[in-house]
This record gives structure tokens, C-alpha cells and sequence, in this order.
């Protein structure tokens, strides 16, 4: 089953400097409980092509079809540091004013699963990055999309942290089976991340290569990066990005 296609989408963005075209004739499709990479050079149109699927932003032709709700996570966390963990897990109900017990419940289940239960009076702000990335990533799930949109979620932490985090992540997405589609610059994230990764060109963005990956001997970002097949599947989508 799909959760996302795309048919054909173009943009042009118009300003008084004139026409600035953005995305050239995009298709993919996302299929359910499937982690989808898009990389890309940065302003190649990525941010774009999500805000387009989350329809903050038209496309200027082709169609977009998303099968139930969005969860859209952005590079920074947008946590409220006014609010504590546990009222900014609950924002996204609150502004649907979805009253339900079982939603809470589930997302009480989901932080005590992922060890963050002893957190939710704390203020973001007492928390580290990788622990507020964790927290952000919750509150996208506390409304329970079918399809979650993640934009550079882990660029904005250090390497080390980034490498822990996208672990800890992964986990969680491939737990909850909730379909995904990751926009990333770093190549070694996707691989490690996704079941296939889409290669942009520069802008304007065309899709330039689909490429299922296949580590059979991993199951975690951090064990694939050390399979033999990762060096080659870095080498493939290195020179696709490199190529004129
Ligand atoms: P990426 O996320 O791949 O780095 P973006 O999608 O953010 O790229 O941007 C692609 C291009 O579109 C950039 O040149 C950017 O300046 C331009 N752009 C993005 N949003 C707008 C907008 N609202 N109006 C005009 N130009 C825009
Ligand atoms: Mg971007």
C-alpha cells in the first residue's frame, strides 16, 4: 500500500527577481511502514518538495496524494521552552482539541518505552539535543500520522550525538511501522536510515536515481555503517551527487 505519491510535481517560486524553478517533474511513491531518504545539495529544493507534501506550499503543477494524516519534524526542534516536555508532547492535540484518553495513554506508553517518562516535567531547555530531538520526535507521533516528514532532524547536533540520535530514531520509526520519507544532506545518514534513497541533482531538483538498499548482515544505522555494502552504496550515491 502507499501512503505517498507523487505525480509529476514541479514548482517555480515567483519573486520580483523573477522565476526561480525549483523542482523539475518529481515522482515517488513512499509505501507503508517504509523510511524513504532524499538527498540532495543544499538549495536543490528539499525543504520545497516537503512543504509541498505537507501543503504549506502549492506546487505550480502535478499532484500530490497522501493516504491519512501528516507528521511534519523540522532541523530544529521547535520545542516551547515555556512549556514543559510533557505540555509540548501535547500541543499538537491540543490545537486539534482531540480530548482523547487513549492518545495520551499512548503517548505515556511511548515516552516510558523510549526512557524518557522521567523527563516530561522538565522544561526543554534542562535537556540535551539528542534528548530533545527524541522528545520533538514523540510529539509528531502523539497525533499519530501515517506519514511522518523529517527535514535535516539531526543537523543541528554534534557528530557523535547525531550518529546516537538517528539510532535511536530509526528504532522508534521502524517500531511504530510509521511510513517515512527523511531529507538529508549526509549521505551516510540515508543509507543507514532508509529502505531507499532518492538522489535530487541540483536546482532545479530532478530526480536523478531511486536506489533500494540491501544490508542484510545490519539492522541498525550503526552496525550497516561498518557492512562492506555501505562503502559501496556511499560510492554510488557520492558519484550520482557529484556527476554534472
Ligand atoms: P534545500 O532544502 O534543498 O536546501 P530549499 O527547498 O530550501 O532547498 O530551497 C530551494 C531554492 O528555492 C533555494 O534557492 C531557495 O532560495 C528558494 N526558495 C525557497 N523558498 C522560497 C520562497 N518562498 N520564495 C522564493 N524562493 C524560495
Ligand atoms: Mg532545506
Amino acid at each position: 500500500m502507499k501512503t505517498l505519491e507523487l505525480i509529476n510535481v514541479n514548482k517555480t517560486f515567483y519573486t520580483e527577481l523573477g522565476a526561480l524553478d525549483v523542482l523539475d517533474n518529481i515522482s515517488f511513491d513512499v509505501n507503508e511502514g517504509e523510511i524513504v531518504a532524499i538527498v540532495g545539495p543544499s538549495g536543490s529544493g528539499k525543504s520545497t518538495l516537503l512543504n509541498i507534501i505537507s501543503k504549506l506550499l502549492k506546487p505550480t503543477s502535478g499532484e500530490v496524494i497522501v493516504e491519512g494524516d501528516i507528521g511534519y519534524m523540522f532541523q530544529h526542534d521547535h520545542l516551547f521552552n515555556w512549556r514543559t516536555v510533557w505540555k509540548n508532547i501535547l500541543i499538537g492535540l491540543e490545537i486539534k482539541k482531540d480530548k482523547d484518553e487513549k492518545k495520551r495513554e499512548r503517548v505515556k506508553e511511548l515516552l516510558t518505552k523510549y526512557e524518557l517518562i522521567d523527563f516530561i516535567n522538565n522544561y526543554p531547555q534542562e535537556l540535551s539535543g539528542g534528548m530533545r530531538q527524541r522528545i520533538a520526535l514523540i510529539r509528531t507521533l502523539a497525533t499519530s500520522p501515517n506519514i511522518l516528514l523529517l527535514d535535516e532532524p539531526f543537523s543541528a547536533l554534534d557528530y557523535q550525538t547525531r550518529i546516537n540520535v538517528s539510532n535511536d530514531i530509526y528504532q522508534i520509526i521502524k517500531d511504530q511501522k510509521v511510513s517515512t520519507l527523511l531529507v538529508t544532506h549526509d549521505i551516510s545518514e540515508a543509507i543507514g536510515m532508509a529502505d531507499r534513497v532518492i538522489v535530487l541533482s541540483h536546482r532545479p531538483a530532478k530526480l536523478k536515481k531511486i536506489i533500494e538498499i540491501k544490508i542484510d548482515s545490519a539492522t541498525t544505522p550503526l552496525e550497516k555503517r561498518k557492512s562492506q555494502e555501505f562503502a559501496q552504496y556511499f560510492d554510488v550515491i557520492w558519484g550520482l551527487l557529484n556527476e554534472q
